[in-house]
């Protein structure tokens, strides 16, 4: 059976060309194994390249108080201590040596007048500390690890899908996917694989995701034996685009708040110094005039509360909205434009600073933000939680499985912090590629499974099989009524029972996509696309359910409007799901390891 695909064979196996992937792929073909890379677009067009603001690390180019501990601190406080601190530790240490790399490898950075790379002010960092390239970051590092890659030698398989990983007994040893230009199966032979297929937004109705940010990672890899850690945190970015409706939840980079963008509600009102969480008010500062200092880089100011963490703003949003207090179109003003005050050509200031919200805006809402206040909403962004791994060596608990970039979990604990993400993607990225190049050298090929095979083909092709109008729909309507109904119930505020009915509608959702009917052929069907991506949404939604439902607290980017304070014994664990041998979901908690007193040392130098 397994003969009758065409059949590619690597030492190493990356699905997912974003940040991570590239990386990976670059490390592992460092190493000297041969490398295979595929991706469900085409190669650049991974939702890496949408990243604005900058990726963070610690070089201290614009202000040399900063450091790896500054970082290291930050990244766990805004994690609410819930973070792997090892993941914490080696990211704060390797990101500035990454970025580094990066420009030794081509990446355009912005620059300081002595000629640095430049580094910018974001959200929770407590120093400037975001190298960028304008807000256009994201495009320029996946640029650059393209143009290295393929100079590296490495194969790109370009509109490929995985559906299944294939085993040989516990261990993983290749990938089964189609072209979806001409709908053909093939099979991938490898002796690691890594994975690094990014988030799961679509999972929701309003998200800054591109579509191919439907979870098939952190799926696949569940299905597979792997572990999911900390599913419960979502983080909902405060600044979505809510109006026109078809641009809703587009993301408005939190740069338009580093560059002194201010939130205001319908009636004028700056409502982010009405509320500053306890733990950050020795930070932010106490009058409008000192965080405006703070946002020209001033190092004796603090910085303005709308640079608080992401959850806490996007919450504060929510209230001024559920209050009355909102825009028209159920937002509130995010207003860059006011800087005109305090700086000379203001206009020519934000549209170099910020050109991709300016031309977004102009093109998409026919808006000019260098006059005119924006309207925006909190919007699904980023998920904390993902596959499990091991914070050295980026493998999970399945041997020859590796994960790397956002579908992985750890690092960020309840709430990423801005920036934090593409130097993830590199740091991890780096390091999954050489431990599975290294896994790879020390073991042989495994054997693919044919019964395997030829089971990971009918499911994929089932849709087929159910003739429409007998009781089977339309995959659309299930993804929409999915979307729906994680939107309505497990979204920015959370409860029990709202929650208890979201469990309950998924197990109804699964019955109908079993049942999901698509028509046409096999060659770029996108009906079919969407009837494949519902096992994915579906398993990523019951596991941020479960996990959600369990957490009887509110913390980071997990918010419960009937337990809305944090449990401080709820920060010594993590949730861990499972398949359980019956097929079914398991959930349970896992004590964090203590952290080393090292460590605990930092964390209260930089209180
Ligand atoms: C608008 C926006 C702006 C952002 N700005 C920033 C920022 O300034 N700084 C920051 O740190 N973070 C930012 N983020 C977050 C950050 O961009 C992402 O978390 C990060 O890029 C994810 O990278 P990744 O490599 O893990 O995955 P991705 O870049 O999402 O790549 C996933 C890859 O996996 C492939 N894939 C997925 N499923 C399959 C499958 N079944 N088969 C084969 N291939 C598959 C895809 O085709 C793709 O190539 C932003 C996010 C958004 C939405």
């Amino acid at each position: 059976m397994a003969t009758n695909y065409e059949t590619f064979e690597y030492d190493v196996l990356v699905i997912g060309a974003g940040g991570a992937g590239l990386r990976a792929a670059i490390e592992a073909s460092a190493a000297g194994v041969k490398v295979g890379l595929i991706c469900k677009s085409l190669l650049g067009k991974a939702h890496t390249v949408m990243a604005e603001g900058g990726m963070a690390a610690a070089m201290g180019n614009v202000d040399d108080r900063d450091s790896w501990k500054v970082h290291f601190a930050d990244t766990m406080r805004g994690g609410q201590y819930v973070n792997n601190w090892r993941m914490a530790e080696l990211h704060a240490k390797e990101a500035p040596e990454r970025v580094h790399e990066l420009e030794a490898w081509g990446a355009v950075f912005d620059r300081t007048k002595e000629g640095k790379i430049s580094q910018r002010n974001f959200g929770g960092h407590r120093y400037p500390r975001l190298a960028h390239v304008g807000d256009r970051t994201g495009l320029e590092l996946i640029r650059t690890l393209q143009d290295h890659g393929i100079h590296q030698g490495i194969t790109v398989h370009m509109e490929y899908t995985i559906v299944s990983l294939l085993k040989d007994g516990e261990r993983v040893v290749g990938a089964f996917g189609y072209d979806r230009e001409r709908g053909r199966f093939r099979i991938f032979k490898a002796r690691a694989v890594v994975v690094c297929t990014g988030g799961l937004g679509r999972a929701y109705r309003v998200t800054s995701n591109s579509w191919e940010g439907t979870g098939d990672g952190v799926s696949l890899a569940y299905h597979a034996g792997a572990e999911l850690l900390d599913m419960e945190f979502i983080q909902f970015h405060p600044t979505g685009m809510i109006w026109p409706p078809s641009v809703m939840g587009i993301l408005v980079t939190e740069s338009v708040r580093g560059e002194g963008g201010v939130l205001k509600n319908k009636e004028g009102r700056r409502f982010m110094y009405d509320d500053i969480p306890e733990n950050y008010k020795s930070q932010t500062s106490l009058d409008p005039e000192e965080g405006w200092r703070y946002t020209q880089n001033d190092k004796n100011a603090k910085r303005p509360p709308e640079l608080l963490t992401r959850d806490h703003v996007a919450r504060c949003i929510n209230r001024e909205v559920k209050a009355g207090r909102g825009s028209p179109h159920g937002g509130v003003f995010l207003d860059i434009a006011w800087i005109k005050e305090k700086i000379p050509n203001a206009a020519e200031h934000i549209k170099r600073k910020l050109p991709s919200m300016y031309h977004q805006f102009m093109q998409l809402a026919n808006l000019d933000i260098t006059k005119e206040p924006m309207e925006v909403g909190p919007t699904t962004h980023y998920a904390m939680g993902g596959i499990r791994v091991n914070g050295d060596t980026q493998a999970t608990n399945i041997p020859g499985l590796f994960a790397a970039g956002e579908c992985a979990a750890g690092l960020h604990g309840a709430n990423r912090l801005g920036g934090n993400s593409l130097s993830d993607l590199i740091v991890f990225g780096k390091r999954a590629g050489e431990y599975a190049a290294k896994y790879a050298r020390e073991n042989p090929a495994g054997q693919v499974n044919d019964s395997q095979v030829a089971a990971a083909y009918r499911e994929a092709v089932e849709p087929f099989e159910h003739p429409a109008g007998s009781g089977s729909e339309g995959p659309y309507q299930v993804q929409y009524d999915l979307q729906n109904l994680m939107q309505t119930n497990v979204g920015i505020v959370r409860l029990q029972n709202e929650m208890e009915t979201a469990l309950a509608g998924i197990q109804q959702l699964k019955a109908r996509a079993a049942k999901v009917a698509v028509q046409g052929h096999l060659e770029y069907n996108p009906g079919w696309h969407t009837a494949i991506d519902l096992k994915h949404l579906l398993t990523v939604s019951e596991a941020i359910t479960m996990a959600s439902l369990d957490r009887k607290e509110s913390r980071g980017g997990h918010f419960r409007e009937d337990f809305p304070n944090k449990d401080p014994e709820a920060a010594k664990y993590n949730s861990v799901i499972s398949k359980a041998a019956d097929g079914t979901m398991k959930f349970r908690r896992e004590p964090i390891p203590p952290l080393p007193e090292a460590l605990k040392q930092v964390i209260e130098e930089m209180k």
